[in-house]
């Protein structure tokens, strides 16, 4: 079994509280069950006896866990709870376990796997997600400004990174859409691929190579924060950032929880002029609403709008404070699921909203009135 590989983790979560305060879940739902060692204690259970594995109250309980990783981040000996959460969802798809729901947006993201190309020549390749190609289409325009103001040619590609099967527990399905994206990404012939949504970072930065799908040593794969934070550096994006202004930044799990790139974002805020003061009550505490489970709004859309109103709660002045965020998703679920309108925008959006020298842009992104 996968889990078997997270032996410490069981042993050693089973019987701490330490980190019960930064579940992500645990701090709406209120139930032991879905805390670091509530989950071990389950899988705990199921070491014991494989056919425990069957209760579907133990596996509802590890597709309702929001992978923020805040957890093992900020344990003292860093145990993984996150990967024994994602080792039990393979067990479970493995054993042909998952619920029904889990079955029928695994088929649905197996269908909708293609990966395209488009543009024939361009230095960069710049990777647009599928929630932000078709629901937040603003977020891409705004990174492909960017390119353009700073004289870079690209190309763009499209489709699954495979990141949300993988998190589902479909590791083989998850695999052959990472070997396509390799094999059109060698074949491009691109050196540099920026992405702007984290988890597809993350599957293509850490996944990809324990799946046997790694890019060449000399691809180069960055988050679209810190490419533009290289072309502020140096000197590509030439305009003077205009007076400060305030502006809370919610933090990505993926960057900075799983690869330990949070500074980033902060450091790029700040470089275009803004203000920026860390969301929430503590720097410990997961803010991004679901990231880490990547389709958690298709997944737990009731617990997501508690996750969502959490946020709204602690925001100083919902209706007015900038937020910005590095997460399309994180974009997307606060949208859709808080039920407040909120001046959210993307970091893509921030900067470009900062060096863009075409009104009509700024206008367009509708952001002039929060940072501008
Ligand atoms: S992750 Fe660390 S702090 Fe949290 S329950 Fe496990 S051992 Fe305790």
């Amino acid at each position: 079994m996968n889990t078997e590989k997270y032996d410490d983790v069981v042993s050693a979560c089973r019987f701490c509280f330490m980190c019960r305060h930064l579940d992500t879940v645990g701090n709406v739902t209120y139930q032991e069950a879905d805390t670091p060692r509530g989950r071990a204690l389950i899988l705990d259970k199921v070491r014991i006896g494989k056919e425990n594995l069957k209760n579907p109250d133990y596996i509802e309980t590890m597709y309702r866990s929001a992978l923020s990783a805040a957890c093992r981040f900020h344990c003292v000996s860093h145990y993984d709870e996150a990967g024994l959460v994602l080792a039990a969802r393979r067990d479970i798809v493995e054993a042909g376990l998952e619920p029904e729901k889990v079955k029928m947006l695994a088929a649905e993201l197996k269908s909708d796997a293609g990966v395209k190309i488009e543009g024939d020549s361009g230095e960069v390749i710049y990777h647009v997600d599928s929630l932000t190609a078709s629901k937040q289409p603003e977020i891409a325009e705004a990174f492909k400004h960017i390119l353009d103001e700073a004289g870079i040619s690209y190309r763009i590609l499209t489709g699954d990174t495979g990141k949300a099967l993988l998190t589902l527990g479909y590791e083989d399905a998850a695999r052959l859409i990472a070997e396509k994206l390799c094999n059109a990404v060698a074949k491009s012939g691109c050196k540099t691929l920026v992405i702007s949504c984290p988890a597809s970072f993350d599957a293509l930065k850490n996944d990809y190579p324990h799946l046997g799908a790694a890019f060449t040593p000399k691809t180069r794969i960055l988050h679209s924060s810190e490419f533009m934070l290289e072309l502020l550096e140096n000197g590509k994006l030439k305009q003077k950032p205009k007076k400060m202004n305030k502006a809370y930044y919610l933090e990505s799990d993926f960057l900075k929880r799983y690869n330990q790139l949070g500074d980033v974002q902060c450091k790029l805020l700040k470089k275009i002029g803004l203000a920026v003061v860390k969301f929430g009550t503590n720097s410990e505490e997961s803010y991004a609403v679901g990231e880490g489970a990547v389709v958690y709004d298709r997944l737990q859309p009731e617990i997501l709008k508690l996750l969502c109103s959490r946020i709204v709660g602690l925001a100083d002045c919902p209706d007015t404070d900038v937020l910005v965020t590095a997460s399309p998703y994180a974009k997307y679920a606060l949208k859709t699921f808080s039920g407040k309108t909120l001046n959210l925008i993307s970091i893509e959006e921030a900067v470009a909203a900062r060096y863009s020298r075409r009104k009509s842009f700024r206008t367009r992104l509708s952001v002039k009135d929060c940072i501008a």
